[in-house]
């Protein structure tokens, strides 16, 4: 049976679910465009969507990075909203790259979401679960667009036109999601604009490094998690936080957590230090992402993958093989070839863009100053692969043909 939205949607497959709803593809039957159908059912005991669906309609004008909504409506068991859809978020990205983002994706992907968080919060919003689910890269033409999403926890911080700041308040439950919750989060203060940027520096910590100190934390109940992760919060200060990262992941931490409760962040500034040191690395906003780079490593190694291997010849083995010996074998070879053939072209790719592939270097703590940062070019440019030139060349075409 076909399950249609307002007369003018239809659903289709489920392509996500959150916290809070599930979210299915659709299409426009008018338009013929795909659409994203949020749906929650009116059984939920915190319903929030048609709460999301009105600071939709503040912060969403049509700008960019902010998906449009089509339409809001309460049926018969439950309630949907359709937007725009948009593509893989930054935590399935940051999966597909190996968990690690090289500087120059970092500070790309930086300036956008600065300038998304400074947007909602000129909307008088505060976005309040900033983390890199919800931040969603756009689909064709804007698939280099970073859009946030999902403002089920957003809040109003001051009044429309006065601008006066709502007033300070404690003991306050905590909203949003613990390991990127600011410090004064945890200690149950009002949330405000600082402490949307001080989650978004976790964020850039954690694409950098891979992790942050307080994943992974044991405890037996919800309250004891939180107490532990505020805790290592507590110790680890920002010099060893940002430890082995250039000095400005310093300097972004230092300065929003030393923000006044309703102060205006100088959003300029934060994004003016990450562009400075890419100038001085000579990077350019070129939207070559680590991922549109590795999709064509990955494209390469499928297509080698397609050529067939020499098949073991169970009777020339001594003492012969059997079947089942044979063909484990022989998947042990495939994922092995696998292996390398993905390490060889990696290596070429990044013998290509060596200026594009700087990275953290685990383990290290002094704050590499740039000429050490572009040392690693160096190397990159000298890793040997077994690898032909045509490699080289069809990366290129790749490359050439995404633009
Ligand atoms: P919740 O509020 O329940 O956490 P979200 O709004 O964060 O739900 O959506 C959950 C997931 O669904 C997202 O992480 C994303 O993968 C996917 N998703 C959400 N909105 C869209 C969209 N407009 N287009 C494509 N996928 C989406």
């Amino acid at each position: 049976m076909e399950v249609k939205v307002g007369k003018r949607y239809r659903v289709g497959r489920r392509i996500g679910g959150g916290s809070f709803g599930e979210i299915y593809h659709g299409i426009d039957l008018i338009s013929g465009e795909e659409i994203a159908i949020k749906l929650e059912s009116s059984e939920t005991r915190h319903p929030q969507l048609e709460y999301e669906s009105r600071v939709y309609n503040f912060v969403s004008d049509g700008s960019m990075g902010i998906p449009n909504i089509r339409m809001f409506e309460r049926g018969f068991g439950y309630s949907a909203l359709v937007m725009d859809l948009l593509g893989p978020s930054l935590e399935d990205l940051f999966n597909y790259c190996h968990r690690s983002f090289s500087y120059k994706t970092i500070f790309m992907l930086a300036w956008q979401m600065i300038a998304r968080v400074a947007y909602v919060h000129g909307k008088s919003f505060l976005h309040r679960d900033i983390k890199p689910e919800n931040f969603l890269l756009g689909t064709g033409r804007r698939a280099n667009i970073v859009n946030l999403i999902d403002f089920g926890l957003s809040k109003k911080y001051r009044d429309f036109n006065s601008h006066r700041h709502n007033p300070r308040k404690t003991h306050k439950s905590l909203v949003g999601t613990a390991r990127y919750a600011s410090v004064n989060t945890h200690f149950g203060i009002e949330q405000s604009r600082r402490d949307d940027l001080e989650s978004l520096g976790y964020v850039l910590v954690y694409f950098a490094k891979g992790h942050l100190p307080w994943q992974g934390l044991r405890a037996t109940t919800k309250k004891q998690k939180y107490d532990r992760i505020l805790q290592r919060k507590l110790c680890i200060t920002t010099d060893i936080l940002c430890e082995g990262l250039p000095s400005q992941f310093v300097a972004y931490m230092g300065y929003v957590r030393s923000l006044q409760y309703d102060q205006r962040p100088d959003y300029v500034y934060l994004e003016q230090l990450f562009k400075n040191l890419s100038e001085q690395l000579n990077y350019t906003n070129d939207y070559l992402f680590d991922w549109s780079i590795y999709r064509y490593t990955k494209t390469l190694v499928a297509e080698e993958r397609k050529k067939p291997i020499e098949p073991i010849i169970a009777s020339r083995e001594n003492p012969p093989l059997t079947e089942q010996k044979r063909k484990e074998r022989e998947q042990e070879r495939e994922l092995e070839r696998h292996f390398t053939m993905f390490r060889n072209i990696k290596a070429l790719t990044l013998k290509k863009f060596p200026n594009s592939f700087h990275f953290y270097i685990p383990g290290d703590t002094h704050n590499p100053f740039t000429d050490e940062i572009l040392a690693q070019t160096v190397k990159n440019e000298n890793l040997v692969t077994i690898y032909p030139e045509r490699y080289l060349l069809a990366i290129d075409q790749g490359i050439a043909k995404m633009r």
